[in-house]
């Protein structure tokens, strides 16, 4: 039997970054969602086992920690938003190009989606920049600390998080004051004050939040949080605040998920209209 080498903490398991949401696209809220919830194992694209693998091994409350020192610490580079758009544009994703929508197109199409819906300036906007984050992959991070489902840490781990039995490699998962229901949090103290496994999301709030309406925040900074949106775990640590919240970004959710397979968005017809808007709420640069 050939021997292999112990995989390294920076595989690149996904060959489309945006792989991971496979798992949910079998999920309709609407209808029976713990039914469709446990079936995800069988509609994985390649690479997601592995990808989880990853995530729920090295996402400890020191690695998060961390993370929010060398991000937040420091601005890397000053950009605008449409600027960053582009940038993200040059992540180049393996899958066939043809049925692959590139990064501004997953931007517009839910955005436009939102806007057809009638919905505030502010939302269509958080539909257009919601995944910016995701240039961390361009900054050399590993899929695994950019995209994936997120979840706290420094608390017990739920069994509704996507291959829960993964977690067993957590580091954490040994640290019996960090597997508690509580862990090292209190009971109500709110979302805000609980980390979250590192990623696009927590990255990008912390680069507009000086910027948006409290509901907008929510939606960039938790929409990847499925065990809290949709399974409904995570109760314990939420504030008033968090229970108002919930709701945007439940509301969010489907524009996120399904708008994927709609009609291409024409680019460039529509960017005067995206850089107006951006305009109305950004300044020209931003410290990311
Ligand atoms: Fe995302
Ligand atoms: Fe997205």
């Amino acid at each position: 039997m050939a021997e292999f080498s112990h995989a390294s903490t920076n595989p690149q398991p996904l060959a489309d970054v945006d792989d991971w949401e496979s798992i949910h696209h079998g999920l309709d809220s609407e209808a029976s969602p713990k039914a469709t919830f446990r079936d995800y194992r069988t509609n994985v694209r390649a690479g997601v086992v592995e990808f989880y693998r990853l995530n729920h091994q090295y996402q400890t409350l020191d690695f998060v920690r961390e993370k929010k020192r060398t991000f937040m610490g420091r601005s890397q580079r000053s950009m605008g938003i449409w600027e960053a758009m582009e940038y993200l544009n040059t992540l180049v994703d393996e899958s066939d190009p043809d049925t692959d929508l590139s990064q501004i197109e997953h931007l517009m199409q839910t955005s436009e989606a939102i806007r057809a819906d009638g919905h505030p300036r502010w939302f269509i906007l958080t539909g257009l920049i919601h995944d910016l984050g995701k240039i961390l992959c361009l900054e050399g991070e590993p899929q695994w600390a950019v995209v994936g489902d997120t979840f706290p840490v420094g608390c017990r781990f739920s069994e509704r998080i996507v291959f829960p039995e993964f977690f067993e490699n957590n580091p954490d998962f040994a640290r019996p004051e960090l597997q508690t229901l509580h862990g090292i949090y209190e009971e109500g103290c709110g979302l805000d004050a609980v980390h979250l496994s590192w990623g696009h999301d927590e990255y990008l709030y912390h680069v507009v939040k000086n910027h948006l309406p409290d509901e907008a925040l929510a939606m960039i900074r938790y929409h990847s949080f499925y065990a809290w949106h949709t399974e409904g775990e995570y109760r314990y640590l939420m504030n008033d605040h968090d229970s108002k919240m919930l709701e945007h970004v439940k509301a969010f959710n489907p524009y996120d998920l399904y708008s994927k397979g709609a009609s291409r968005p024409d680019v460039a017809a529509l960017t005067p209209y995206y850089q107006e808007l951006i305009a109305e709420f950004f300044p020209e640069k931003l410290a990311w």
